[in-house]
């Protein structure tokens, strides 16, 4: 059995095998890896005084170039001396048991680079589940001296509200939409971004893609009007070509120094940490809730009766709270 200072002793020197098998220690469920795996996070958590990494996250629909940019953007940041860590959440991966973002097959040039780790999703739990694990893998890919952690999620369901509240820098990919079909961009997402680019700007598309961009820098101007602390830019670019990766990266930075130089940085990162705490402690009353006895056995009758209209759901949410025996 490995011990918890070996562990920690090969995370910081980056030992790949070893940093797997902490990762997998941090996905697990089982109650003896959870309590190895808190103890570790404990260890290699950095002093306050450390630098940090910068932790960004990209979102965007399947085929808009989330991979592709993450490739092209972490090869550039290779070449500018940083080590790059690449997650995922991937919620949908809890029911398809295997996970389409942050597959290594995809991002074949930078997966091959000894400077960058890629991760996929875990592929068990719920959303909360998932964003646990991911959270506490950013923490030990820290400790492993990777100073970029990319966080890819798809926006599927509450995703892209839980990546935005681990990262730094919030950005949306989107392809060249003008007029009506800019409604068709869930409103939620332009609300949590920092940055956004429209990708795919090449060949016969820059024009479309710069109109695309204006359009809805306007739309941007309504959400966050003269006078807020940060107005995202939208961008153009062209994953495949490399156009525009560098002034995406300079983006995240002039957001990282803009909300730094405002105080904001800490307070964010502060207020975050608070959030997770008691995101855990829902997540852990609400399973054990679920899984106590008393509920189990109330559960379908309860269900029904809301379903036929005898029960009002605060009634029946009162009476599986009754259930619930405390166990
Ligand atoms: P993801 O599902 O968001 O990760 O998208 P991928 O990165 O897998 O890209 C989906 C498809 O779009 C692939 O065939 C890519 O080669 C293509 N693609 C990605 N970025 C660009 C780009 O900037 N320009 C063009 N023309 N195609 C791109």
């Amino acid at each position: 059995m490995i011990t918890v200072a070996e562990l920690a002793e090969g995370v910081r020197a980056d030992k790949r095998a070893v940093l797997a098998r902490a990762i997998t220690m941090v996905e697990s469920r089982r109650p003896d890896h959870q309590a190895l795996a808190q103890q570790l996070l404990l260890e290699v958590t950095p002093p306050p005084d450390a630098p940090i990494a910068i932790r960004v996250g990209i979102t965007g629909v399947p085929g808009v170039g989330k991979s592709t940019t993450i490739e092209a953007l972490g090869n550039h940041l290779i070449s500018l001396g940083h080590k790059v860590a690449v997650l995922a959440v991937d919620p949908s991966s809890t029911r398809s048991g295997g996970s389409i973002l942050g597959d290594k097959t995809r991002m074949g040039t930078l997966a091959v680079n000894p400077r960058a780790y890629i991760r996929p999703s875990p592929t068990s739990g719920t959303l909360g589940g998932v964003a646990k694990a991911t959270r506490e893998t950013m923490v030990l890919m820290e400790a492993a001296g990777f100073d970029v952690v990319l966080v890819e999620t798809v926006g599927v369901g509450q995703s892209e509200v839980t990546v935005a509240n681990m990262v730094d820098t919030f950005t949306f990919l989107t392809l060249a939409r003008t007029g009506d079909q800019l409604q068709g961009i869930k409103k939620g997402v332009l609300e949590l971004a920092d940055v956004v680019a429209v990708n795919k700007a090449d060949g016969d598309h820059v024009v479309e893609a710069r109109v695309a961009a204006r359009e809805l820098s306007s739309a941007l101007r309504l959400i966050h009007p003269r006078g807020s602390l940060w107005r995202p830019p939208v961008l153009t670019q062209s994953a495949v070509e490399g156009t525009g990766i560098a002034e995406f990266w300079d983006a995240v930075l002039r957001h990282r120094s803009t909300l730094q130089e405002a105080g904001e940085f800490d307070r964010r990162r502060r207020q975050q940490q608070v959030d997770w705490t008691w995101t855990m402690v829902r997540d852990t009353v609400l399973g054990r809730v679920e899984q106590s006895d008393g509920v189990r056995s109330v559960r379908a009758e309860v269900e029904a009766g809301v379903q036929d209209g005898s029960l009002t759901p605060a009634l029946a949410a009162q009476r599986i709270l009754d259930a619930f025996d405390g166990r």
